[in-house]
């Protein structure tokens, strides 16, 4: 195996077995060859962790991605055929005799730009800043020690518009520095760190990670007291109806109650918080959007919320956030844990950027663009 390859493979999994890293298995990893004429990068639909030699990537051919960023006709097109007419380039990019539909990272065009080995995450400690008012003042306060300071992207869609952004963003960077960027914050997305080698690439990751999380502020500890089973019970029973009611499928649900359940649920703003609505494509994407808030235990009341989300072009909800009491999921076994990492994430999140200036979430147009391009069926 391509010695490249095999590192990626090891640094994939080392990120992907790590759930602080990555958060319901987000994320991707690239490393492009010594010849500078392709890429491996992780492939779409499989994690991280379970990369390995035989699957989970795809070899592209790098002049042809870079020759997608480079066609101006593709801004031209309406935004749903422009992404899927990237898909089948990417694909056709491919030269790795992989007998498989597997697409490349649909960040296949943001690895191309930067340098060697990079990993991709989404991580909780991240979302603090670029999710908040002060984060990217932050980022320059944590990093005003380095060298080369990383580059703040501000939110642009997933796909080709990101793509672009940052293409233009890094150019300018490289003047600059004279060099690209090893360290890359995007707004409301996520972070990447770029090295010439594997563990390299690994310690920087680590760096970052551990600066942004020793600069967030500790949540206060509070007397973990669950409810009662009874009342517990009452309101699985109720968010139970209230889903079959509105999506014809009975469901199993789940109690989660946690640190961050619980601080977030003793503000008496945690409501006004939780409308602010989602954080960043993927949770909307990957687990039908932000928990929706409950104040009454009528299977009827929690249905009707339910139907006014998915007639604002959302996919019927699957977390609960309820006064008082916690967190319920209401999913099949295979995404009740990625639902329940971003739940309780997505409350972190908003609890952090409280000390960063406040809360910035997607924009009514920003949600707009995923729910037409990703949510519509
Ligand atoms: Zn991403």
């Amino acid at each position: 195996m391509d010695k490249v390859l095999a590192d990626l493979i090891k640094i994939s999994n080392t990120t992907g077995k790590d759930p602080a890293l990555t958060q319901a298995a987000g994320g991707n990893t690239s490393v492009k060859t010594s010849d500078g004429k392709f890429m491996f990068i992780k492939a779409s639909g499989t994690a991280l962790k379970d990369m390995n030699a035989h699957r989970g990537w795809r070899k592209l051919r790098l002049d042809k991605v870079i020759g997608v960023i480079k066609d101006k006709c593709l801004a031209k097109l309406p935004a749903a055929r422009r992404e899927r007419e990237i898909i089948s380039r990417h694909l056709i990019s491919c030269c790795d005799g992989i007998a498989s539909t597997a697409r490349p990272s649909v960040e296949a065009n943001l690895h191309a730009l930067l340098d060697k080995f990079i990993i991709h995450l989404h991580p909780l400690v991240v979302g603090a800043y670029v999710n908040s008012k002060n984060g990217r003042k932050e980022i320059t306060k944590l990093f005003k020690s380095e060298k080369f300071p990383p580059l703040w992207i501000p939110y642009a869609p997933p796909g080709y518009p990101l793509a672009i952004k940052t293409s233009r963003l890094v150019t300018a960077y490289e003047n600059r520095f004279r060099q690209k960027p090893a360290i890359i914050f995007l707004a409301k997305h996520g972070l990447f760190v770029t090295a010439k080698t594997a563990p390299d690439a690994m310690r920087l990751l680590h760096k970052v990670l551990n600066r942004c999380e020793n600069n967030l502020p500790i949540l206060k500890t509070l007397r973990l007291k669950p409810p009662a089973v009874k009342k517990i019970l009452a309101v699985k029973s109720a968010i139970q109806k209230a889903v079959l009611n509105t999506t014809g499928q009975r469901l199993h649900v789940t109690f989660i109650y946690n640190k961050a359940i619980a601080c977030f649920l003793h503000r008496p703003d945690a409501a006004k918080l939780l409308a602010m609505g989602p954080l960043e494509p993927a949770e909307m994407v990957y687990v039908n959007g932000t928990p929706m808030w409950v104040e009454t235990l009528s299977a009827e009341k929690i249905a009707s919320g339910m139907r006014k989300i998915v007639r604002q072009g959302n996919k019927p909800v699957s977390a609960f956030l309820v006064k008082g009491i916690g967190l319920f999921i209401a999913a099949d076994k295979k995404t009740e844990s990625i639902v329940k990492d971003f739940a309780t994430g997505t409350t972190l999140v908003r609890l952090w950027a409280l000390h960063f200036g406040g809360l910035v979430p997607l924009t009514k147009t920003e949600q707009n663009f995923i729910k037409r391009l990703y949510l519509a069926s």
